[in-house]
């Protein structure tokens, strides 16, 4: 089923994977997988060479969620240093084990080894090109801006294109101040964008994993969350209950606020988001 579907009826609850390095550890996956199906995530997401996991395994992974789970999918693609060509290939692939559903995304630019030139220079060109051939098309987008962008402004710009393209709804980058996301949907209102944004929860589960993703996307943290977890940095279990608690407290927030729903990066683990879906699921 289309993503765009379910949302015309619901705030969505739904969950972001990614392919393991070792494609010994799927298995390990698809069991994570099953031991959350009665949590009913409207879909679950697959990444595709983010962080370094396996591209080839997105399409495999989406194709079991589906055929195997009975779970609706979204598989990610990137465009960066790809040929049409290359994207035919993986789309046709997509379109033979029924994916309806692609998030459609530059990618980063690689930091070691030349990028080879690729025939799409923007998630928005992406957009376009499969647009035409009937997938529902989910795009990123960035409350505290994307690290490259000069301005907001500007990047909710190119925003618009990736919706004027084609584009049926959003995810958001993970963000910590729900304060953020609340002048983002402000500001992008004002620009006439009117489709769904989904908010991405990232779950803390470990400081180190936490640090490494925050130097990346560099999202403002609030200053008690900051000091709890530099507080407790050395205490696994004490940085899983305080990720859960506020991970608990910023998908109520936002839910009494009006989100039109919410998607976790569980970084391949059931435990916590089985007991944040507990304190949410009737606020969905
Ligand atoms: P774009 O929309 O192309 O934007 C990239 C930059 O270019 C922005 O600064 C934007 O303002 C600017 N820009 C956009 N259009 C134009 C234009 N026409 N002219 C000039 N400038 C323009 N990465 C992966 O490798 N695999 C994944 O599976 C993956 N999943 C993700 C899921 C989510 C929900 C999010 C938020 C990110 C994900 N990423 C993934 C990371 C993403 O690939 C990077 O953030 C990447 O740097 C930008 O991708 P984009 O699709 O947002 O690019």
């Amino acid at each position: 089923m289309k993503i765009s579907k379910i949302l015309q009826n619901k705030k969505s609850f739904s969950i972001e994977v990614f392919p393991p390095k070792k494609d010994g550890n799927i298995e390990q996956l698809y069991q994570t997988i099953m031991d959350i199906k009665y949590l009913k995530p409207d879909f679950i997401s697959v990444t595709y060479g983010a962080g370094g996991s396996t591209r080839k395994n997105t399409e495999k992974i989406a194709s079991y969620i589906k055929s195997n789970i009975g779970i609706e999918p979204m598989a990610h693609l990137t465009c960066i240093g790809s040929s049409i060509d290359e994207l035919d290939k993986i789309i046709s692939e997509f379109k033979e084990n029924n994916i309806e559903n692609i998030l459609a995304l530059r990618g980063d630019t690689p930091k070691e080894g030349d990028l080879k030139e690729g025939d799409f220079k923007h998630a928005s060109d992406l957009v376009k090109y499969i647009s035409k051939k009937d997938f529902c098309i989910g795009i990123a987008c960035y409350p505290e801006k994307h690290p490259e962008a000069r301005t907001l402004e500007d990047d909710i710009n190119y925003l618009k294109l990736k919706f004027d393209n084609g584009a049926s709804f959003g995810i958001t980058q993970l963000f910590f101040d729900n304060k953020v996301f609340y002048n983002f949907i402000d500001k992008i209102e004002k620009i006439g964008i009117n489709k769904p944004i989904l908010a991405g929860i990232f779950i803390i589960t470990n400081y180190n994993q936490l640090q490494k993703i925050t130097e990346i996307a560099k999202p403002l943290l609030p200053e008690t969350l900051k000091n709890n977890l530099e507080k407790y940095k050395d205490n696994q279990e004490v940085i899983k209950k305080i990720g859960i608690e506020f991970a608990i407290n910023q998908s109520l927030d936002l839910l009494k606020n009006g989100v039109k729903g919410l998607h976790f990066y569980i970084m391949n683990q059931k435990e916590s988001i089985i007991k944040i879906h507990e304190a949410i699921k009737n606020y969905l």
